[in-house]
Parts: structure tokens; sequence; C-alpha cells
């Protein structure tokens, strides 16, 4: 007779990645708390206290029962004191007065505003509000400002930009980034990374990895592609970042650093045509004007060596909690360095290859956790 296993608390790991974290999430009224408290923290530059919410998130997001006592969570790692004490009031309040104080305050409002502009990170926001700017509007009206490129784009396409991409899009540009790849190499490999390798039903970007299992390295690529989009009035925006790959350089053991792949960070334009409600049901005016006809997508494309690409695509599909505690765990259970280009083994003194994410996983003696299950 088939009977299910009890849950163990003791048995649940501090690191995502020995955890599955469907996108079936049974605790999302505590990690949507969590993570207000993280990116609040984030704004404040605290990196410890960011990084205590989000791991506690990650847990709860992996628990396969809705939490409603306190003994639900007894012996689960990474619940610290300011945790508990939110969980607890959620539970009985049914809200945090905390989670409340921060989704009220004024610092907080204002820089949630201004990083939901692509282009703009926490130090500008910084800049702005200190020189009393609180809304996207007030910024936007600021003709004194200095704005990079970036953010000029990230302005001019800003409402279609923060509406996010749904699989659908993301299937349409696939099929663009594919073609244009495909054009000038045909035997490329593109595939389509981030959220939506996850199982992500919408996005803010799509991410795509390419490679080519060809002899030598073709630099012009990405450029071709990007010169290509241009003459096709496709694209919107493009940041090309060359790659400042050193072979035999150990990985690097920050847990957030950008890695040395060729890449770029565009807005395309997907023409498609949209039913706005708002033209639908009225007057001659309106049929008369101009119904914009496509919307701004943003797309990372990354160029990696064949030889490489498990690893990278192991980083760029994340989340980027699994990727963090990829990282952590390589470096604290098994003395190894891992990266988007490789995995260093500290005590042998050799980089380890891989053809595949299972042989990653099976380096770093993980069992393996399919993308779907990546959702930490
Ligand atoms: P979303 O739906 O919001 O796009 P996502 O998981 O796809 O969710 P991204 O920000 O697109 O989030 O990042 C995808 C993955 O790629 C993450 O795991 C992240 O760690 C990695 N990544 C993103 N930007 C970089 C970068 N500049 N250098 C290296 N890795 C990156
Ligand atoms: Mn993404
Ligand atoms: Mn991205």
């Amino acid at each position: 007779e088939l009977e299910m296993p009890a849950f163990t608390a003791t048995k649940v790991s501090q690191y995502s990645c020995q955890r599955k974290t469907t996108l079936n999430n049974y605790n999302k009224k505590f990690t949507d708390a969590f993570e207000v408290m993280a990116e609040n923290y984030e704004f404040k530059e605290s990196e410890i206290f960011c990084l205590e919410f989000l791991r506690a998130a990650s847990l709860l997001k992996s628990l396969p029962f809705p939490v409603t006592r306190m003994k639900d969570i007894q012996g689960l790692p990474c619940m610290g004191d300011q945790v508990r004490d939110i969980i607890e009031e959620i539970i009985e309040e049914g809200e945090s007065s905390r989670v409340r104080e921060v989704l009220n305050d004024e610092r907080y409002k204002a820089f949630k505003q201004f990083t939901s502009v692509f282009g703009v990170g926490v130090k500008t926001s910084e800049k702005w509000y200190r020189m009393g700017l609180r809304t996207v509007e007030e910024v936007k009206a600021d003709k004194t400002l200095k704005l990079s490129k970036m953010q000029k784009a990230g302005f001019l396409y800003y409402e279609d930009l923060v509406s996010c991409v749904s699989k659908a899009e993301a299937d349409a540009v696939s099929l663009i980034v594919k073609n244009a790849v495909c054009t000038f190499l045909p035997d490329a490999l593109v595939t389509i990374t981030g959220g939506f390798r996850r199982g992500k039903k919408i996005g803010h970007d799509i991410d795509f990895l390419i490679t080519s299992p060809g002899p030598g390295e073709d630099d012009e690529l990405l450029h071709k592609v990007i010169d290509l989009w241009k003459r096709q009035g496709l694209l919107l925006y493009c940041d090309i970042i060359e790659s400042t790959f050193v072979k035999e350089q150990l990985p690097s053991r920050k847990v957030d650093a950008m890695d040395h792949f060729q890449k770029c960070f565009a807005i395309l334009k997907l023409c498609q045509p949209r039913v706005d409600n708002s033209t639908c049901n009225t007057s001659k005016k309106l049929e008369m004007a101009e119904v914009k006809d496509w919307k701004a997508i943003r797309v990372d494309l990354v160029i990696t060596p064949f030889e490489q690409y498990a690893y990278a695509l192991l980083g760029w599909t994340g989340s980027r909690q699994f990727g963090r505690d990829l990282r952590r765990y390589a470096s604290h259970e098994r003395k190894m360095v891992l990266d988007n280009h490789a995995l260093y083994d500290r005590r042998k003194r050799i980089f380890l290859k891989a053809g595949s994410e299972e042989e990653i996983f099976a380096h770093l003696g993980l069992d393996y956790v399919e993308p779907w299950e990546r959702n930490a």
C-alpha cells in the first residue's frame, strides 16, 4: 500500500538548490510580504537583511502545504526572528503592520517607481529622491536631468515595458531571434532561458542564449543580428557588451557578479495588432486616430562558447535565488567555485567540464533539479 511520506522539517535544506520549487506557491501571502521587505532593504543597500528575507521567501515557496500555525515552521532553516515575527502577525492579523508601513513609506514608494524604469537602479533612485523627486511623472517633467541612453529608452517605452511579456509574445520574439541568428549561422543553437524556461507564463523580459557547435567563434554574429534588425526597423534600443572572458581565470567568487559573455540588452519592436479596449467602442475620432500595432519588448541576448554553454544555461535559467544558492553550496559545501562560465575544484585544482546541466549537478554532488523546479 502506498502512503504519503510525512513532511519532515528537519530534512529541508537551507539551500534552494537542494529543494524543488515549482510555481505552485502555497504561501504567497507570506512570500509577497517577505519580498516587499527584501526590496526595501535592497533600496537601503543592506544586503544581509535583504538576503535574509529572500531566503525565507524562497524556503516557504518550496513547502508542499500552506503555513497556518507557527508550529508549521518549527525546525525549518532560514526562519530568523524578523521573519518569524512577520509570519506570526500575518497568521494572527491577516496582514503585517511592518509590511504595511513599508508599502506606505514615501521613500519605498518613490524607489519602487524609479527602479521600474529600464536603466534606473538604486543609485540613480537615491539621487532623484534626494533632489525631492517622488514619481516617474516628476522625473519625466524635469528637463534639467541628465539621463543615460538606456534611461531615455526606459522612459520612451515605459508603458510597454512595465506591462509584462506574455508567453505568446515570448514565442513570437523567439521566432524572430531564431530567424535572424540562422540567417548568419544556420547550425546555431538558440535557447530561451530565464523565467520562461522555468515555466513562467509572464516575464519582465525574454532571455536568450546563443551558441554554435561548429569550430571557431564568430564575434560578429551579434553585430550582424543587430544590424539586420536595425535595417528591418525592429530595433528600438540596444547596448552591446563585448566579451571580457579571460581563459584560465578562476570563476568569480562574488555572488551576484555579471558574467563575461558577449551580450546585448535590447528593446525590440514586436509588431502584432492589438485589441485596445479603450478604442473599441468609441466613435469616428478614434477610428481615424492611428492605432499603435506594436509593443516594445525587453530582450537579453547572450553569446556563449560551446564548451561553456551548460554553465551559461544553468546561470541564465535562474532563478536568481537558485543561482545564488548553487554558488554558495559549491563554495561552502564542496570547496568549489561556480560561475556562468565554469566550475573549479579548489582541492583538485582543476576545472570540471560539463556538456549538460545534469553533469554540473553531478559534479556538485547534487540531485538534478528540473528548470521548472528552480523557481526559488
Ligand atoms: P523575469 O521574468 O523578471 O525576467 P528572470 O528570472 O528571467 O525573471 P532575469 O533578470 O531576466 O530574471 O534574469 C535571468 C537569469 O539570468 C537570472 O538567474 C540572473 O541571475 C541571470 N542574469 C541576469 N542578468 C545577468 C547579467 N547581467 N549577468 C549575468 N547573469 C545575469
Ligand atoms: Mn528574464
Ligand atoms: Mn534578463
